[in-house]
């Protein structure tokens, strides 16, 4: 085993590359099925990444406790995922591999992600697929019966495996009857509208949790063995994101709190094909699924003044000829055109728009345009592919995207950073292990399209059934019970909390905060940050949190429902988050993948623009100074945390500048 950085250990087994995983499960610890019963396991989260592992770990016979805060499994955020899951097939014989995907991801990355996981997880994708199908998942298939493939951003092959505009909520079924099958045999015991407010830990161990029963306001107290949480992103920080609204950061931010570091939270991603901002009171936005790229072609005209009569209403897309609109993608990134990744998509968006050539009336939306599909493989083949995608546009926008072009513009949708975790998915606590978005293991400084639900899965089918025995079985089963003292201090500092948030009694609204929070973390640390800009938001950020816990207004009691309770719970600790992520923003002095630093980027003047190689703008990293996982150790409120780097070491790829031209 080699270790990485200070005093973070990896954690990445022997050999090379390709033989890593192998090597791991060939010489990994095991636990005898009769012990396994044995051990207990908390599993907080039942989206793909929690469902997955509650149910697998169950399977394999374990004894387990999953919770959730939604009212059923079901209804977690990974539900809402649209556009597919990605897998090295090679079904279309187009040229994938294991090694092409790893290497796409790694590129795709920015070259900011940990080697040995990209290629296991390359390894895994093909699994996944198995899995899924043979649970049922239905999966899209070619005529003949083959499972069928579309493309996604930053490949050149077809290896996106899709159920029409709804392969999340189709893999969640297949998981959650997994896990159903699971309850009813008695291996999980599933807590619905629970939400975890604490971590314990014992002797640096992570060994229970604290939570609130949603509906009746009980605080109790659960042990294990070990605590896996699979509690999603913290996209929402932006308040406004394509998350569902119940998404936050509590769990992760707790345990970070009781010790867990807190990796690359400046890692976050916009996607380029989200319905515009509309009002300025709108709470969530709506992510037109990647596929589309597919078959949309996006433009804005070439000149303002189209532009201008577009947003007008004095003309619309039809009115502007062909040699008058800027196919920018097709134009920068001839190789990969419309399926650019989403940071570099996302980012030529925004020129577009601060260039004047918007199109939407708050002049921040360009084009999506179906028009040349449609003509070349008619209405009907369209609608079979994106029937849905369509609908729940026309139902938001009012435009029918079949005869008008869609009206597009980046929003928040994914967080690359999370809870740093080894080879094994175990953060620096003891174990506590850490499963899909809410680690930060994989997609480094960008996320590819597809590859969250690969990732998601990933971890709760095949990696931690493998891992977590490297942690249990140098655990004595049952060793730490409710009645220790370090459940006795986290379950008194959540009642305290509650109660302080409940004594308040000011005059501001939960959300009025999380809007306030949410506007100046997207204006400061949104898709271009600046040196200046982060500053600002470190001074504004205690000066909001200082308020909220001085004028929140909390209606209603402690002691049953109190939706506006749960979210103050969140908002407060997305307060207290939003200064970690502007601090890791300031501290990477370089752009890569998602995080653009306006100081940063390529100019004329730079030899790889001259020889042709990329273009002025792109993101410029730094890879002398930054090519590490920056890990973040709690500080204390308001207080600075402390930096550990977990350094990149790049055996089988080269570091080299990013381009998709
Ligand atoms: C609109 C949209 C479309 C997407 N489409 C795609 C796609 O096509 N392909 C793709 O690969 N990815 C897609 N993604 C990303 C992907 O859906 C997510 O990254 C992934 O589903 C996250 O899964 P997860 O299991 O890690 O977390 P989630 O599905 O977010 O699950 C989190 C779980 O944790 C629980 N939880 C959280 N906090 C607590 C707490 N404090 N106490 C108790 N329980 C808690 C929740 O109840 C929930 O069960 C999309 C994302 C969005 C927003």
């Amino acid at each position: 085993m080699s270790s990485n950085g200070d005093s973070l250990n990896s954690n990445i087994p022997e050999g090379p590359l390709a033989d890593k995983w192998a090597n791991f499960k060939d010489k990994a610890k095991l636990i005898n099925p009769v012990n396994k019963r044995k051990f207990s396991v908390i599993v907080v989260g039942s989206g793909l990444a929690g469902g997955s592992a509650a149910a697998t770990l169950s399977e394999l016979g374990y004894q387990v406790k999953c919770f959730c805060y939604q009212d059923s499994p079901r209804r977690a955020h990974s539900i809402a995922a649209q556009g597919g899951i990605n897998a090295a097939k090679n079904y279309q014989n187009d040229g994938d591999s294991v090694w092409r995907l790893f290497y796409d991801t790694i590129k795709g990355g920015d070259f900011r992600s940990r080697e040995a996981n990209v290629h296991r997880l390359a390894e895994v994708s093909v699994n996944i697929i198995d899995q899924c199908v043979a649970q049922g998942v239905p999966f899209a298939r070619e005529y003949g019966g083959l499972l069928a493939n579309r493309s996604f951003g930053g490949a050149q092959v077809s290896r996106t495996f899709y159920a029409r505009g709804q392969t999340g909520q189709q893999l969640l079924i297949g998981c959650y009857q997994a896990l159903e099958k699971e309850i009813a045999a008695g291996g999980v015991e599933m807590f619905t509208r629970t939400e975890m407010l604490d971590l314990v830990v014992v002797d640096g161990h992570a060994k229970g949790i604290i939570v609130r029963n949603l509906q009746t306001g009980e605080i109790t107290r659960h042990a294990a063995d070990a605590v896996i949480m699979a509690t999603g992103g913290y996209g929402n920080v932006f308040y406004l994101s394509t998350n569902a609204m119940g998404c936050n950061v509590m769990a992760s931010f707790q345990a970070h709190k009781r010790g867990a570091y807190f990796a690359n939270p400046c890692y976050t991603q916009i996607h380029p094909t989200c319905i515009p901002v509309s009002g300025d009171y709108q709470s969530k936005l709506t992510l037109m699924s990647e596929s589309l790229r597919n078959d949309g072609r996006i433009w804005v005209p070439k000149t303002k003044e189209d532009a201008e009569a577009i947003r007008d209403g004095k003309k619309t897309a039809a009115d502007i000829a062909e040699d008058d609109r800027d196919y920018y993608l097709e134009r920068k990134y001839p190789s990969f055109g419309n399926l650019a990744p989403r940071d570099i998509a996302s980012r030529s968006a925004k020129e577009a728009c601060d260039d004047g050539r918007g199109v939407a009336k708050s002049g921040l939306g360009v084009f999506l345009d179906f028009s040349d599909a449609i003509e070349r493989l008619g209405e009907d083949t369209i609608r079979a592919r994106y029937g849905n995608l369509f609908q729940m546009y026309e139902k938001i926008s009012g435009e029918n995207p079949y005869a008008l072009p869609m009206k597009i513009y980046p929003a928040v949708h994914y967080t690359m950073g999370g809870l740093w975790v080894d080879y094994n998915l175990m953060s620096n606590l003891k174990g506590l292990h850490v499963l899909g978005e809410a680690n930060f293991s994989d997609h480094g400084a960008n996320r590819l399209g597809a590859s969250a639900l690969m990732q998601g899965l990933a971890d709760g089918y095949f990696v931690i059934p493998a891992t977590l025995p490297a942690y249990m079985a140098s655990e004595t089963p049952g060793s730490v019970k409710t009645d220790a003292p370090e459940f006795d201090e986290a379950e008194k500092a959540v009642r305290e909390r509650i109660d302080k948030l409940m004594s308040i009694q000011g005059e501001r609204t939960v959300d009025s905060f999380h809007r306030e929070l949410g506007m100046l973390v997207w204006d400061k640390c949104g898709m271009e940050r600046t040196d200046e800009g982060l500053r600002e938001a470190l001074e504004k950020i205690p000066k909001i949190r200082e308020e909220f816990w001085t004028n929140v207004r909390i209606p209603g009691a402690a002691n049953g429902l109190n939706m506006e309770l749960e979210k103050a719970g969140r908002v407060a600790d997305f307060i207290d988050f939003a200064e970690l992520l502007c601090t890791d923003a300031l501290d990477r002095a370089e752009s890569c993948g998602g995080h653009f630093r306006a100081e940063y980027q390529f100019t004329d003047e730079d030899p790889e623009v001259k020889s042709g190689f990329t273009n002025p703008g792109e993101a410029k990293r730094l890879d002398e100074e930054f090519a590490y996982v920056a890990a973040w150790e709690y500080g204390g409120e308001g207080k600075l945390p402390k930096l550990h780097k977990e350094e990149l070491e790049y055996e089988a790829v080269e570091l080299s500048v990013r381009s998709y031209k």
